[in-house]
């Protein structure tokens, strides 16, 4: 039975290897920053690839806030948050994002995947509809998938297609519009103060997933709502604190008071999931208050953004424009893409190609992503690494 299950794997697997779409892991041997040292090369490398965007994963103060609290508290609560798992540090870090999203009350799970598919299902059933951009991040599209409400896609950011998908979802019980903050293959942000127009035309409601949002954008990092200045007028807002805030691992869910209360009784992660670990809460409260306390790092990751999207244009290159800290370039097939990060990676650069099927065949992309402690020198070898391996490769 084993024997047949891996021959018929292995036979997927070679299809992969054959088209060159075949992934590998970097063993990295230290703490992420904007250079690690990595199993497979000696020396360090800068990283370009990592949503590590204000730098936090190995600041002191998160580091120090995740030990004090294995000490306080030990490795977790070893149950569920119902049954006898909620810690203080949990309500202290569920205020703190509540604050950081503008909303009255805040939820957290073990991860963001977990937070849209434990919240999609448990407030939708089949007198539902579900109205959701086709460039969606897979947790909210799986989310959408185990619910039992109409599910309707519109295209990308358009809002004429939206609002005809609303349109033909007239009459439903509850209707949900369903969104990225930052669209994580593309850099560019959902058009809010529209799609804000278009859910009161229709009487719908907003999720919005903020995942590459948070700590990003906005003056303050409070993410793409404080860009648009429309804070508080978001249903609800979920995140990720494996992101710009420590980047551990953890989700959470914001929004009323009236909805976070309704997901402690019938969301399944917050029934049959154990706690976000005390290391975590506690890291990643100390991010948000580093975040809270230094808004010149948000300022710094936007100039940086800034300069390499120019210093990339200024030499050939086309990356995609947007406003967040992910600057893609296309670059054609997805073996090119990985080809293309292989050669980066010896000059000393790391960075992740992506291909098929995370983005379509054919639009297969190198990702940078900005870092708020990256210094002016590491940009100017990022640059110079980029105009080297484009010219050997013809494509600048
Ligand atoms: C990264 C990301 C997630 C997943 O976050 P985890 O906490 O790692 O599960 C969810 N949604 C979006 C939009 C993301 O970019």
């Amino acid at each position: 039975m084993t024997a047949a299950l891996d021959e018929s794997l292995s036979g997927d697997l070679a299809t992969m290897a054959k088209a060159g779409t075949l992934k590998t892991f970097r063993h990295i041997t230290g703490p992420m920053d904007t250079e690690v040292t990595m199993a497979e090369k000696s020396g360090p490398v800068l990283v370009l690839s990592s949503n590590n965007y204000l730098g936090l994963a190995d600041h002191p103060d998160v580091i120090e806030a995740g030990r004090k609290a294995l000490k306080d508290y030990g490795a977790g609560t070893a149950s569920v948050r119902f049954i006898c798992g909620t810690f203080s540090i949990h309500e202290d870090i569920e205020t703190s994002l509540a604050r950081l999203s503008h909303t009255e009350a805040a939820l957290t799970y073990v991860s963001c995947w977990t937070a849209n598919t434990g919240l999609i299902p448990a407030i939708t059933n089949e007198s539902d509809a579900l109205v959701s951009d086709e460039l969606n991040h897979a947790s909210l599209i799986d989310g959408c998938r185990a619910a039992k409400a109409k599910r309707h896609v519109y295209k990308h950011a358009d809002m004429a297609d939206l609002d005809a998908k609303l349109d033909a979802v007239k009459g439903a019980r509850r209707i949900f519009i369903v969104t990225d903050g930052v669209f994580s293959m593309e850099g560019d942000i959902a058009p809010l103060p529209d799609i804000i127009a278009l859910a009161k035309k229709h009487g719908a409601s907003i999720i919005l997933d903020d995942s590459h949002g948070t700590g990003v954008m906005g003056t303050h990092g409070r993410g793409t709502a404080e860009h648009f200045g429309v804070e508080g007028q978001i249903d609800i807002i979920t995140g990720t604190l494996g992101k710009a805030l420590g980047g551990a691992a953890g989700g959470y869910v914001a929004g009323s008071k009236t909805v976070i209360d309704y997901l402690m009784q019938v969301s399944r992660p917050q029934l049959f999931s154990n706690a976000l670990p005390a290391t975590i809460a506690a890291s990643a409260g100390k991010a948000i208050d580093i975040l809270n306390n230094e808004p010149q790092r948000v300022a710094r990751l936007h100039e940086i953004t800034r300069n390499l999207r120019a210093g990339l244009k200024a030499r050939g290159f086309k990356p995609l424009e947007g406003e967040s800290a992910i600057v893609p370039i296309i670059v054609g097939d997805t073996a090119f893409a990985i080809k293309m990060s292989q050669a980066l990676l010896a000059e000393g650069i790391f960075i992740t190609g992506f291909g098929y099927p995370v983005v379509p065949e054919g639009a297969a992309r190198l990702r940078i992503q900005a870092c708020a402690t990256l210094t002016d020198a590491q940009i100017d070898f990022a640059l110079k690494t980029f105009e080297k391996v484009g010219k050997q490769l013809g494509v600048i």
